[in-house]
């Protein structure tokens, strides 16, 4: 396997599976993501052409590191949002167990989790395990 010295946004390669389920939901905004939704959604996100998918703007040794401005850091966007949107208001009307109310497209959440007894999306970060370099502020 070719080794990959790419640095990535905590959002675009997260760690661990809590992590990995927010990053999930914050791309399609439901809180699992089913057969059906992974084959009719799946194709319409795509690898973000202006960070090359790292979801970073740019990384200054141990300062920190910059979100792409496109992406938010999420290393993806959607090939045509319209049609994303469409598809996926015909899959929660199927299924509204799996919808996550007040969902904004393309926004990484840090690690939402759903409480499966309330059927909510509840802010339950655990400590990150290792240091990590932290994100620089945006100008403008
Ligand atoms: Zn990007």
């Amino acid at each position: 396997m070719p080794s990959d010295e790419k640095v990535y946004s905590p959002y675009a390669k997260p760690r661990g599976i809590i992590a990995m389920r927010a990053r999930v939901q914050a791309i399609y905004g439901l809180t699992t993501l089913t057969k059906e939704a992974q084959e009719t959604l799946s194709p319409l996100v795509v690898d973000c052409p202006a960070c090359g998918a790292t979801g970073l703007a740019g990384t200054y040794g141990g300062m920190g590191w910059l979100l792409c401005p496109r992406c938010h850091g999420l290393g993806v966007v959607y090939r045509d949002l319209e049609k994303f949107l469409a598809r996926r208001r015909e899959i929660i009307v199927r299924q509204p167990e799996i919808v996550i109310p007040d969902w904004t497209p393309g926004r990484p959440y840090r690690c939402p989790v759903l409480d499966l007894k309330r059927n909510i999306v509840i802010d339950a970060c655990p400590e990150d395990e290792l240091p990590r370099q932290g994100a620089l502020p945006l100008e403008g």
